[in-house]
Protein backbone atom coordinates (compact mmCIF):
# COMPACT_ATOMS: atom_id res chain seq x y z
CA UNK A 1 0.00 0.00 0.00
CA UNK A 2 1.27 3.55 -0.91
CA UNK A 3 1.81 5.56 2.06
CA UNK A 4 0.90 9.05 1.93
CA UNK A 5 3.78 11.27 1.96
CA UNK A 6 4.88 13.17 4.91
CA UNK A 7 7.05 16.41 4.33
CA UNK A 8 8.29 18.76 6.97
CA UNK A 9 9.98 22.13 7.30
CA UNK A 10 11.97 23.02 10.49
CA UNK A 11 13.43 26.08 10.80
CA UNK A 12 15.59 27.68 13.33
CA UNK A 13 13.58 30.47 15.02
CA UNK A 14 16.76 32.73 15.70
CA UNK A 15 16.03 35.01 12.82
CA UNK A 16 14.19 36.49 10.03
CA UNK A 17 13.66 34.13 7.28
CA UNK A 18 16.40 34.23 4.46
CA UNK A 19 15.55 33.95 0.52
CA UNK A 20 17.13 30.22 1.05
CA UNK A 21 14.95 29.33 4.17
CA UNK A 22 12.01 30.66 1.51
CA UNK A 23 13.04 28.53 -1.39
CA UNK A 24 13.52 25.01 0.80
CA UNK A 25 10.50 25.96 2.58
CA UNK A 26 8.46 26.35 -0.87
CA UNK A 27 10.36 23.12 -2.55
CA UNK A 28 9.21 21.48 0.40
CA UNK A 29 6.15 22.21 0.35
CA UNK A 30 5.29 21.82 -3.35
CA UNK A 31 6.72 18.25 -3.21
CA UNK A 32 4.15 17.10 -0.63
CA UNK A 33 1.62 18.80 -2.28
CA UNK A 34 2.14 18.24 -5.66
CA UNK A 35 1.82 14.21 -4.08
CA UNK A 36 -1.38 15.16 -2.02
CA UNK A 37 0.85 14.80 1.15
CA UNK A 38 1.09 16.59 4.46
CA UNK A 39 3.20 18.83 5.50
CA UNK A 40 4.55 18.92 9.21
CA UNK A 41 6.12 22.11 10.93
CA UNK A 42 8.51 22.33 13.45
CA UNK A 43 10.47 24.49 15.42
CA UNK A 44 14.16 23.58 16.13
CA UNK A 45 14.74 25.50 18.88
CA UNK A 46 17.14 23.38 20.65
CA UNK A 47 19.35 26.13 20.77
CA UNK A 48 17.21 28.50 23.51
CA UNK A 49 20.50 30.71 23.73
CA UNK A 50 19.69 32.15 20.31
CA UNK A 51 16.27 31.34 19.44
CA UNK A 52 12.55 32.99 20.53
CA UNK A 53 8.84 32.24 20.87
CA UNK A 54 8.66 35.98 18.91
CA UNK A 55 10.49 34.50 16.00
CA UNK A 56 8.56 31.52 15.57
CA UNK A 57 5.77 33.55 15.60
CA UNK A 58 7.01 35.59 12.57
CA UNK A 59 8.17 32.89 11.06
CA UNK A 60 4.60 31.26 10.90
CA UNK A 61 3.50 34.52 10.30
CA UNK A 62 5.67 34.67 6.74
CA UNK A 63 4.60 30.63 5.94
CA UNK A 64 1.28 32.23 5.81
CA UNK A 65 1.70 34.90 4.03
CA UNK A 66 3.95 33.18 1.50
CA UNK A 67 0.76 30.22 0.78
CA UNK A 68 2.48 27.64 2.39
CA UNK A 69 0.27 26.17 5.14
CA UNK A 70 1.74 23.80 6.94
CA UNK A 71 -0.57 20.52 8.01
CA UNK A 72 0.40 20.12 12.01
CA UNK A 73 2.92 21.42 13.90
CA UNK A 74 4.71 18.96 16.48
CA UNK A 75 6.13 20.00 19.61
CA UNK A 76 9.07 22.42 19.20
CA UNK A 77 12.28 20.81 20.71
CA UNK A 78 13.10 22.97 23.50
CA UNK A 79 10.07 21.01 24.71
CA UNK A 80 11.56 18.23 24.09
CA UNK A 81 14.31 17.01 26.35
CA UNK A 82 12.45 13.94 28.23
CA UNK A 83 12.03 12.58 24.47
CA UNK A 84 15.46 12.69 23.59
CA UNK A 85 16.52 11.38 27.17
CA UNK A 86 14.75 7.89 26.16
CA UNK A 87 16.41 7.99 22.61
CA UNK A 88 19.87 9.04 24.43
CA UNK A 89 19.67 5.34 26.52
CA UNK A 90 18.96 3.46 23.86
CA UNK A 91 22.41 4.19 22.19
CA UNK A 92 23.81 3.91 26.22
CA UNK A 93 22.01 0.14 25.80
CA UNK A 94 24.06 -0.86 23.03
CA UNK A 95 26.82 0.10 24.16
CA UNK A 96 27.64 3.09 21.66
CA UNK A 97 27.92 5.89 24.07
CA UNK A 98 31.56 7.21 25.40
CA UNK A 99 32.28 10.39 27.04
CA UNK A 100 34.65 13.20 25.12
CA UNK A 101 36.59 15.58 27.04
CA UNK A 102 38.33 17.32 24.18
CA UNK A 103 37.98 21.27 24.20
CA UNK A 104 37.06 22.33 20.77
CA UNK A 105 40.45 24.61 20.07
CA UNK A 106 41.76 20.80 20.57
CA UNK A 107 39.82 19.66 18.19
CA UNK A 108 40.41 22.07 15.82
CA UNK A 109 44.14 21.87 16.07
CA UNK A 110 44.11 18.20 14.62
CA UNK A 111 42.47 18.45 11.92
CA UNK A 112 41.89 20.32 8.79
CA UNK A 113 37.58 21.71 8.30
CA UNK A 114 36.47 18.64 6.10
CA UNK A 115 32.10 18.69 5.58
CA UNK A 116 29.99 21.55 4.46
CA UNK A 117 28.57 22.03 7.88
CA UNK A 118 31.92 22.90 9.30
CA UNK A 119 32.55 19.29 11.56
CA UNK A 120 35.35 17.95 11.75
CA UNK A 121 36.40 14.26 11.50
CA UNK A 122 37.00 12.84 15.00
CA UNK A 123 40.36 11.06 15.29
CA UNK A 124 38.79 8.97 18.13
CA UNK A 125 40.96 10.51 21.31
CA UNK A 126 38.39 9.26 23.57
CA UNK A 127 37.09 6.49 22.71
CA UNK A 128 39.26 4.21 24.43
CA UNK A 129 39.70 6.03 27.75
CA UNK A 130 40.14 4.59 31.38
CA UNK A 131 37.92 5.37 34.66
CA UNK A 132 41.00 6.91 36.14
CA UNK A 133 41.55 8.86 32.74
CA UNK A 134 38.07 10.23 32.92
CA UNK A 135 37.98 10.70 36.47
CA UNK A 136 41.41 12.95 36.01
CA UNK A 137 39.13 15.53 34.46
CA UNK A 138 37.14 16.91 36.46
CA UNK A 139 34.28 17.98 34.06
CA UNK A 140 31.35 17.15 32.73
CA UNK A 141 32.00 15.46 29.32
CA UNK A 142 30.18 15.65 25.90
CA UNK A 143 28.81 12.45 24.60
CA UNK A 144 29.68 10.76 21.43
CA UNK A 145 28.34 7.93 19.32
CA UNK A 146 30.81 5.45 17.79
CA UNK A 147 30.02 5.24 14.21
CA UNK A 148 31.06 2.29 12.01
CA UNK A 149 33.41 1.68 9.50
CA UNK A 150 30.93 1.70 6.63
CA UNK A 151 29.89 3.60 3.81
CA UNK A 152 26.81 5.55 3.69
CA UNK A 153 24.72 6.22 0.57
CA UNK A 154 22.33 8.91 0.12
CA UNK A 155 20.39 9.07 -3.19
CA UNK A 156 18.92 12.36 -3.09
CA UNK A 157 16.34 13.89 -5.20
CA UNK A 158 17.98 16.92 -6.37
CA UNK A 159 22.46 16.45 -5.84
CA UNK A 160 22.43 12.67 -7.13
CA UNK A 161 24.58 10.36 -4.87
CA UNK A 162 26.62 11.24 -2.13
CA UNK A 163 28.43 8.71 -0.53
CA UNK A 164 30.19 9.13 2.82
CA UNK A 165 32.27 7.07 5.26
CA UNK A 166 31.05 7.56 8.70
CA UNK A 167 34.33 6.39 10.17
CA UNK A 168 37.06 7.93 7.67
CA UNK A 169 35.32 10.77 6.84
CA UNK A 170 33.31 12.33 10.16
CA UNK A 171 34.53 9.93 13.10
CA UNK A 172 32.48 9.38 16.28
CA UNK A 173 30.26 12.48 16.48
CA UNK A 174 28.48 14.32 19.57
CA UNK A 175 25.28 13.54 20.09
CA UNK A 176 24.58 15.78 23.59
CA UNK A 177 26.99 18.73 24.63
CA UNK A 178 28.49 19.09 27.91
CA UNK A 179 26.01 21.42 29.01
CA UNK A 180 23.73 18.40 28.67
CA UNK A 181 21.50 20.11 25.73
CA UNK A 182 20.97 17.22 22.75
CA UNK A 183 22.56 17.89 19.35
CA UNK A 184 20.89 18.78 15.89
CA UNK A 185 21.85 15.36 14.77
CA UNK A 186 19.84 13.71 17.32
CA UNK A 187 17.08 15.47 18.02
CA UNK A 188 16.06 15.99 13.99
CA UNK A 189 16.08 12.34 13.79
CA UNK A 190 14.21 11.48 16.67
CA UNK A 191 11.87 14.41 15.14
CA UNK A 192 11.52 13.19 11.68
CA UNK A 193 11.02 9.27 13.04
CA UNK A 194 8.62 10.03 15.48
CA UNK A 195 6.45 12.52 12.96
CA UNK A 196 6.36 9.55 10.01
CA UNK A 197 8.35 11.94 7.88
CA UNK A 198 8.81 10.21 4.37
CA UNK A 199 10.19 13.24 2.76
CA UNK A 200 13.48 15.42 3.64
CA UNK A 201 14.01 18.62 1.59
CA UNK A 202 16.02 21.10 2.86
CA UNK A 203 19.55 23.31 2.00
CA UNK A 204 22.33 21.59 0.05
CA UNK A 205 24.55 22.55 3.47
CA UNK A 206 22.95 20.05 4.94
CA UNK A 207 23.45 17.42 2.85
CA UNK A 208 26.35 16.07 4.73
CA UNK A 209 24.56 15.66 7.66
CA UNK A 210 22.46 12.73 5.62
CA UNK A 211 24.69 10.01 6.89
CA UNK A 212 24.64 10.75 10.26
CA UNK A 213 21.30 11.09 10.69
CA UNK A 214 20.74 7.69 8.61
CA UNK A 215 23.25 6.24 11.09
CA UNK A 216 20.76 7.10 13.91
CA UNK A 217 17.59 6.66 12.35
CA UNK A 218 18.85 2.94 11.89
CA UNK A 219 19.75 2.59 15.68
CA UNK A 220 16.23 3.74 16.60
CA UNK A 221 14.71 1.71 14.25
CA UNK A 222 13.05 4.41 12.23
CA UNK A 223 12.99 3.46 8.19
CA UNK A 224 15.09 6.03 6.02
CA UNK A 225 13.79 8.97 4.16
CA UNK A 226 13.73 10.37 0.97
CA UNK A 227 16.05 13.08 0.57
CA UNK A 228 16.08 15.94 -0.97
CA UNK A 229 19.07 18.81 -0.57
CA UNK A 230 18.25 22.16 -2.98
CA UNK A 231 20.59 23.89 -4.08
CA UNK A 232 21.86 26.95 -2.76
CA UNK A 233 21.28 30.66 -4.59
CA UNK A 234 23.82 32.75 -5.79
CA UNK A 235 23.45 36.59 -6.75
CA UNK A 236 23.06 37.69 -10.21
CA UNK A 237 27.34 38.09 -10.23
CA UNK A 238 27.48 34.64 -9.21
CA UNK A 239 28.33 35.92 -5.49
CA UNK A 240 27.01 33.92 -2.69
CA UNK A 241 23.94 34.87 -0.88
CA UNK A 242 24.56 35.28 2.90
CA UNK A 243 22.84 36.31 5.97
CA UNK A 244 24.45 39.90 4.92
CA UNK A 245 22.12 40.45 2.18
CA UNK A 246 19.88 42.20 4.55
CA UNK A 247 17.56 43.20 1.34
CA UNK A 248 17.01 39.91 1.10
CA UNK A 249 15.48 38.80 4.37
CA UNK A 250 12.07 38.06 4.30
CA UNK A 251 10.89 41.07 6.76
CA UNK A 252 12.81 43.40 3.28
CA UNK A 253 10.68 41.13 0.76
CA UNK A 254 7.41 41.35 2.15
CA UNK A 255 7.76 45.21 1.92
CA UNK A 256 8.52 45.33 -2.15
CA UNK A 257 6.93 42.23 -3.51
CA UNK A 258 3.63 39.87 -3.03
CA UNK A 259 4.26 36.55 -2.38
CA UNK A 260 2.87 35.62 -5.51
CA UNK A 261 5.89 37.58 -7.10
CA UNK A 262 8.28 36.27 -4.69
CA UNK A 263 7.48 32.22 -5.55
CA UNK A 264 7.65 33.11 -9.21
CA UNK A 265 11.01 34.72 -9.16
CA UNK A 266 11.94 31.55 -7.41
CA UNK A 267 10.16 29.15 -9.46
CA UNK A 268 11.89 30.70 -12.63
CA UNK A 269 15.26 30.92 -11.54
CA UNK A 270 14.94 27.47 -10.23
CA UNK A 271 13.91 25.78 -13.45
CA UNK A 272 10.54 25.13 -12.18
CA UNK A 273 8.33 27.31 -14.29
CA UNK A 274 9.25 29.02 -18.19
CA UNK A 275 8.98 32.72 -17.59
CA UNK A 276 9.20 35.11 -14.77
CA UNK A 277 5.48 35.91 -13.78
CA UNK A 278 3.99 35.79 -10.58
CA UNK A 279 2.25 32.39 -9.46
CA UNK A 280 0.57 31.64 -5.91
CA UNK A 281 2.39 28.31 -4.12
CA UNK A 282 -0.79 26.59 -4.68
CA UNK A 283 -1.02 27.17 -8.80
CA UNK A 284 2.54 26.31 -9.07
CA UNK A 285 2.35 23.04 -7.09
CA UNK A 286 0.23 21.46 -10.02
CA UNK A 287 3.63 22.02 -12.30
CA UNK A 288 6.21 20.56 -9.89
CA UNK A 289 8.28 17.89 -10.83
CA UNK A 290 11.79 16.91 -9.41
CA UNK A 291 13.03 16.05 -12.57
CA UNK A 292 12.78 20.38 -12.83
CA UNK A 293 15.38 21.14 -10.39
CA UNK A 294 18.78 20.34 -10.22
CA UNK A 295 21.80 19.91 -8.29
CA UNK A 296 23.61 22.90 -9.69
CA UNK A 297 24.02 26.37 -7.83
CA UNK A 298 20.90 28.51 -8.39
CA UNK A 299 21.51 32.43 -10.05
CA UNK A 300 19.12 34.82 -9.09
CA UNK A 301 17.57 37.32 -11.57
CA UNK A 302 17.75 41.18 -10.30
CA UNK A 303 14.28 41.55 -9.51
CA UNK A 304 14.71 40.97 -6.10
CA UNK A 305 17.42 43.28 -5.49
CA UNK A 306 16.48 46.62 -3.38
CA UNK A 307 18.75 48.72 -5.34
CA UNK A 308 17.08 47.79 -9.00
N1 LIG B 1 16.80 23.92 11.50
C1 LIG B 1 17.62 23.88 10.33
C2 LIG B 1 17.69 25.25 9.70
O1 LIG B 1 16.86 26.09 9.94
C3 LIG B 1 17.10 22.91 9.30
C4 LIG B 1 17.31 21.53 9.72
C5 LIG B 1 16.74 20.50 8.78
O2 LIG B 1 15.95 20.86 7.89
O3 LIG B 1 17.07 19.33 8.97
O4 LIG B 1 18.60 25.49 8.94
Amino acid sequence: MDQTPVGRFAPTPSGRMHLGNVFAALVAWLSVKSQNGQLVLRMEDIDTQRTSAEYAEILRDDLRWLGLIWDEETPAQSTRSAVYDRYFSILEEKGLLFPCYCTRSQLHSVNAPHLSDGTYVYPGTCRNLTDTQKAAFQRAPAWRVQVPDREYRVNDLCQGIYRENLLTDCGDFVVRRADGVYVYQLAVTVDDGEAGVTEVVRGQDLLSSAPRQMYLQELFGFPHPQYGHVPMLLAPDGRRLSKRDRDLDLGYLRQRLSPEQLIGTLAYCAGIIDREEAISARELATQFSWDKLKGDAIIMTDTLFADK
